[in-house]
């Protein structure tokens, strides 16, 4: 079956117990044993729960994994992932990367022993000469945010298994629907199922899901030990967003491909990243090893005035963190995503004072250019009846 069936059949849509045909919340923390010496399934929720765990074992499924966990963000997953390594151990780690996973790998691993070696992962020669004797793993973010740099999964996955590491991908961007990185080699993927999969600005979720069962049973142990479980509401939330994740995610990729197209004729825009134009230095390699080129794209405007005035003009996007939803998001990196980060650095990740990144939502493609048009020439031709929420903030 294709993946937009397995999106909807795949063995754990259906209440086992009443045939529901959504799994309800089993809102509850312990459940009774009769036989104390062959207690059921479920003990208490910390270890698993119903609704739980038809979301892990979907998103297991559709990655192709042995099994999946649920966690409580995208960071307590990630960062659960990080509890598999012990003091002494190295890690070779991609240099464009989510701030948080920035700020855990160089703020609270070193505390415990562990250190991170950032590299340019697009180019596999400086993955190569990363790797030391106690190098135990290679954690991947592709495409980067937010140029949208792509690193070679097949080839990466191939140095790490030559040198015994584990490759760890962190595919939040693409998803499952488009990029599946366990077929391509890793062992390991992690997401920020708050932005596509829950897909509605309206949970905050974390999924891991490994090739071998052993891995995948260490990551549950692990979430059980650290406890940084999902909660039952939003399990359900975010295997309700995973239902639509084709259908959104294949009408918001149209409409990026139309608006990374059309940005390119506004005067003022200087640049435009996205990995479906054939210009962009990574268009083959994503072509060769994910499905689509995802919903995500950023331009840069040339100075953070431009960025300001923009930000203050536009009326579909909202300007916010976060990406991957139903309603389009505008941010603004240099103040959001890499502000912690210096000048200088940032620059050189191309991370400019004029770049805003624009994750495409369900709006009329032509409704959001229009819009981005009008904003970025500081003329307003029509109103596009959302004039209120100028005056919420
Ligand atoms: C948002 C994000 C995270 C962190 O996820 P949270 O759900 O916010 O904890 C990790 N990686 C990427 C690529 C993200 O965009």
């Amino acid at each position: 079956m294709k993946f937009g069936t397995r999106l909807l059949h795949n063995g754990n849509e259906i209440d086992p117990i009443t045939g529901a045909a959504s799994i309800p919340l089993y809102q509850a923390s312990t459940f009774h044993q009769a036989d104390i010496d062959s207690p059921g399934e479920f003990d208490y929720a910390r270890s698993g729960n119903p609704t739980r765990r038809a979301l892990e074992q979907t998103i297991a499924e559709l990655e192709g994994g042995a099994g999946g966990s649920a966690f409580s963000s995208g960071m307590a997953a990630i960062s659960s992932v990080f509890f598999l390594f012990s003091s002494g151990d190295h890690l070779v780690v991609s240099n464009d990367l989510y701030g948080g996973t920035f700020r855990v790998l160089t703020q609270v691993l070193p505390r415990m022993g562990i250190e991170s070696s950032f590299v340019d992962t697009t180019d596999l020669a400086q993955v190569e000469a990363a790797i030391r004797p106690n190098t135990k793993a290679l954690y991947i973010e592709t495409p980067s945010n937010p140029t949208l740099k792509v690193t070679d999964l097949r080839g990466a996955a191939a140095i790490a298994r030559d040198h015994g590491l584990l490759t760890i991908v962190d595919n939040t961007f693409m998803t499952p629907c488009y990029q599946r990185p366990l077929e391509l080699g890793a062992d390991i993927v992690v997401h920020s199922a708050t932005k596509f999969i829950g897909g509605h600005s309206d949970v905050v979720s974390g999924l891991v899901v490994a090739r071998e069962k052993e891995t995948a049973e260490r990551i549950s142990g692990l979430q059980n030990a650290l406890g940084s479980i999902l909660g039952v509401q939003d399990s359900w939330l975010t295997m309700r967003g995973l239902k639509t994740l084709k259908a959104r995610m294949d009408a918001s990729t149209a409409s990026a491909a139309k608006i990374a197209k059309g940005l390119k004729q506004i005067p003022g825009v200087e640049r435009v990243f996205y990995t479906g134009l054939p210009e962009h230095p990574g268009h083959a390699l994503q072509s060769s090893q994910a499905s689509a080129h995802g919903a995500v794209l950023s331009f840069d405007l040339g100075s953070g005035k431009k960025v300001r005035e923009v930000l203050s003009q536009v009326r579909i996007p909202i300007v916010a963190v976060s990406l991957g939803s139903v309603e389009s998001i505008l941010s603004y990196p240099a103040r959001m995503s890499h502000a912690a980060m210096p000048k200088e650095e940032r620059e050189a990740r191309g991370v400019a004072d004029g770049l805003l990144r624009l994750s495409v939502g369900l709006e009329d493609a032509e409704d959001i250019l229009h819009d981005l048009e009008q904003s970025i020439e500081g003329r307003r031709l029509y109103s596009v009846g959302v004039e209120w929420r100028a005056s919420i903030i």
